[in-house]
């Protein structure tokens, strides 16, 4: 019983090791919008993280290939060099066989012309010593001797000394092919240091992007069911907003009300305090009505603002941001994510104001912007 407890034991820290591991290919449980915009939020991210290490990677990739290059190309040079000194090699060998068998001819000529002279009588060191008439005959025949040594001897000798000139021009050519053949074994070692670099950098590579295609993965599912939460609950988000534009485009009425009291631009001001350029559009709403959410995005202000009384902007995507002024009160506070259409407060007429109305402006990168373009349907009142 005891063991069989241990190998269930075991089993199931397999098996949790392996959802460990598995865990962050597969959307996380999320029961609400945020949850999922969090978690596509980061798996964007981490795709960015990706896409950054493999343009690292390929970079690094290309590097070690150009070195290999250079490497490869240097190698040829060297073999060509190594190619014309082995011939060299060959060229000096093959003289040297040829005044070898010089000196040979030149010894068996010598041997031959002692012989014959020897035959007919003339050279031999007997008939020299026997046959000399007087001590001169004698000195003479010896030097007759001496003088057919000395030329074949002569002869011989150029011969083998050119034979070792080429002898010492051989070595000094193995030598050199020796130091040749050494640069040429460590380039290889080089070479194939360098291939194995890139091979590093293609699997790390490889590994990157199967990485990357299970993130995309991840991200299309979190998208989707981002998209089934906001069609289940309202309301479908920005989240295939790729550009300031889409984000514009995506914007909704932050009221149920239609009416405009006060448009974008030059005006006189309404009231003392009030601004004589008005920077956002006035929308007529009753008291305590909801002001929605025009975006999804985070709340970076949320309170009490000076003339704007208690207001709410969210910044969303690519720039855009939102601000709701003269609000009665707020229900959302900084840092917290709202969806698109979520009631963030309700309206009133706090801070410098003549009555109840929601003052809505929308900003790309701080710079406020007509907002009417994006209030479709409107009702002009001013
Ligand atoms: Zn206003």
């Amino acid at each position: 019983m005891k063991k069989a407890k241990k190998i269930w034991a075991g089993i199931c820290a397999t098996l949790l090791l392996t959802l460990a591991v598995a865990q962050p290919l597969e959307p996380a449980y999320a029961d609400t919008g945020d949850e999922l915009e969090q978690q596509l939020q980061e798996s964007a991210e981490r795709k960015e993280e990706l896409a950054e290490q493999i343009k690292e990677v390929e970079a690094d990739k290309t590097r070690a290939l150009e070195a290999k290059a250079l490497l490869d190309e240097r190698n040829i040079l060297l073999q060509q060099e190594i190619d014309t000194v082995q011939k060299q090699i060959e060229n000096t060998e093959a003289s040297i066989a040829e005044y070898e068998q010089k000196e040979a001819e030149q010894y068996e000529l010598f041997c031959q012309q002692v012989r014959q002279e020897e035959e007919r009588g003339t050279v031999s060191y007997w008939s020299v010593l026997f046959n000399a008439t007087d001590f001169a005959d004698l000195l003479s025949r010896i030097d007759f001797i001496n003088e057919i040594m000395d030329y074949s001897q002569r002869i011989i000798d150029d011969l083998r000394q050119t034979r070792e000139q080429l002898d010492t021009s051989r070595q000094e050519l193995v030598k050199q092919k020796e130091t040749l053949d050494a640069t040429q074994q460590e380039l290889e070692e080089q070479i194939t240091a360098a291939a194995q670099l890139v091979a590093e950098y293609a699997s790390t590579q490889e590994g990157l992007e199967a990485m990357q295609a299970e993130e995309e993965k991840l991200f299309k599912e979190t998208e989707q069911m981002l998209k089934d939460w906001y069609a289940q609950n309202g309301g479908t988000g920005d989240i295939d907003a790729t550009s300031t534009q889409e984000v514009l485009k995506g914007l909704i009425w932050p009221s149920n009300a239609r009416y405009i009291t006060d448009k974008f631009g030059w005006r006189d001001a309404p009231t003392a305090g009030a601004s004589t350029y008005h920077e956002g559009v006035d929308i007529g709403a009753p008291y305590y009505s909801d002001v929605y959410a025009a975006q999804s995005g985070t709340v970076i202000q949320a309170g009490w603002n000076g003339g704007y009384g208690y207001s709410v902007i969210i910044a969303h995507d690519f720039g855009v941001a939102t601000l709701y002024g003269h609000m009665n009160d707020y229900y959302v506070s900084v840092g917290q994510t709202v969806s698109r259409g979520q009631v963030i407060g309700e309206c009133g007429s706090t801070g410098i104001s003549t009555g109840p109305h929601i003052h809505y402006e929308v900003r790309i990168n701080g710079e406020k912007i007509d907002p009417l373009p994006y209030l479709p349907g409107y009702i002009a009142y001013w």
